[in-house]
């Protein structure tokens, strides 16, 4: 049930994706990257799982150090999640075989140099390593140009980014990448891939239903995209994203390598009557970059005490830290996103305020409670 797919091979240290490869499955530790022996757990864990690949997050030189300490101790293979500092890649080249970039971060760095070049300095970089590369599109944090030139068509704005990154990239004779364009909403995720599959059907595709949240919500929306797309020949490799306990982390291998099998061998399920009604809650898996580890159980906690809400349609967001944690919550009716001692709480763009993690939760519900009533009188 999986057709052939057009996409060219590309390879990951030994592991190729692409083509007419296995779907590779990966993940990525959760654990603060600077905790080298959790980390190394993590890893371990995820690869015991089956892991394919295990991404690291990266956004300072200690954290560089950390994993040149840990790439020591493990053969698995590693790829690096860089966020708002791009030059970075080239300290963690030695030790990694894929870089992960997104288009929507770039900016945040010497601001007047051209994008093209500092594209061209990642391509060079990988080039020199033989790393592969991944341009990573995300919803919750497209670049401003592209947010600019498409205000109305957010899935354009997506497609064409990631376009346009594979024609940088391309200028440059390099060939060993794949695009992922993510978001939150599987319909979107499905559409932007769909429509991304068409204008550029050689590039392997990662899939991803980024900050999908709790299972099981957070594996049906997997679910939804991963059906739709696979069955079609689209994706080359995939991760869940799954808001669960660092040491349940296996679980996002397990579901991704279940979700091939079921598609492969014809077992589709039906999406679950009126599952994209009421209360949606989006929730980051959790990475390094988490502020506190009161995070996942402050998820869990947000989706228990919003259980009185479940018949109305609003989005609710939490999110584990300030670099991604402001711009992914835009988008929501109400946003959570997490500092190291209070919880940042926000109703669509506007801030309302910073509460300790014991506050939030009654904080959440004033907001909640209000912003219902306000939509029944008006
Ligand atoms: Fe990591 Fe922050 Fe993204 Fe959560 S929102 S996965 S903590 S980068």
């Amino acid at each position: 049930m999986i057709p052939d797919r057009k996409t060219r091979t590309i390879h990951v240290r030994d592991l190729p994706i692409g083509g007419s490869a296995p779907i590779a499955v990966q993940s990525m530790a959760a654990t603060r990257t600077q905790d080298i022996p959790a980390t190394l757990r993590q890893v371990h864990l995820l690869e015991e799982a089956g892991a394919d690949l295990v991404r690291i997050a990266i956004d300072s030189k200690a954290d560089v150090e950390a994993l040149a300490t840990i790439r020591a101790q493990t053969k698995a293979r590693l790829s690096v999640d860089l966020q708002e500092n791009y030059r970075l890649a080239a300290l963690v080249a030695p030790f990694v075989d894929k870089l992960r970039y997104n288009p929507g971060h770039l900016h945040h760095h010497e601001k007047d140099k051209p994008v093209a070049e500092k594209v061209g300095f990642l391509v060079g970089v990988a080039k020199e390593h033989g790393l592969a590369l991944r341009i990573g599109v995300n919803a919750g944090s497209i670049a401003p140009e592209y947010r600019l030139r498409y205000p109305d068509d957010q899935l354009e704005a997506l497609v064409r980014s990631a376009a346009d990154h594979c024609a940088l990239v391309d200028a440059h004779g390099f060939s060993e990448y794949v695009v992922s364009i993510k978001d939150s909403d599987p319909r979107t995720v499905i559409d932007a891939n769909l429509r991304f599959a068409e204008l550029r059907p050689d590039v392997p595709l990662h899939l991803g239903v980024t900050e999908a949240g709790m299972p099981p919500d957070g594996v049906i929306k997997t679910r939804i995209a991963f059906e739709q797309l696979l069955s079609r020949g689209i994706g080359d490799t995939l991760r869940v994203s799954l808001t669960v306990p660092f040491d349940d982390k296996g679980m996002e291998i397990a579901v991704g390598r279940e979700l091939i099998d079921d598609i492969s061998n014809g077992r589709f399920r039906s999406v679950p009557p009126n599952f994209f009604d009421g209360l949606n809650i989006v929730a980051c898996p959790s990475c390094s970059r988490v502020e506190n580890n009161r995070f996942v159980d402050l998820a869990q906690d947000v989706k228990e005490m919003t259980a009185f809400a479940t018949d109305h349609d609003l989005t609710i967001a939490v999110m584990g830290c300030r670099v991604n944690g402001p711009g992914e919550t835009d988008d929501a009716d109400l946003g959570l996103w997490c500092g190291p001692t209070t919880v940042n709480l926000k109703r669509g763009e506007e801030e309302l305020g910073a509460f300790s993690y014991d506050e939030i939760l009654g904080e959440l519900r004033t907001a909640l409670e209000r912003l219902i009533a306000e939509r029944e009188t008006a």
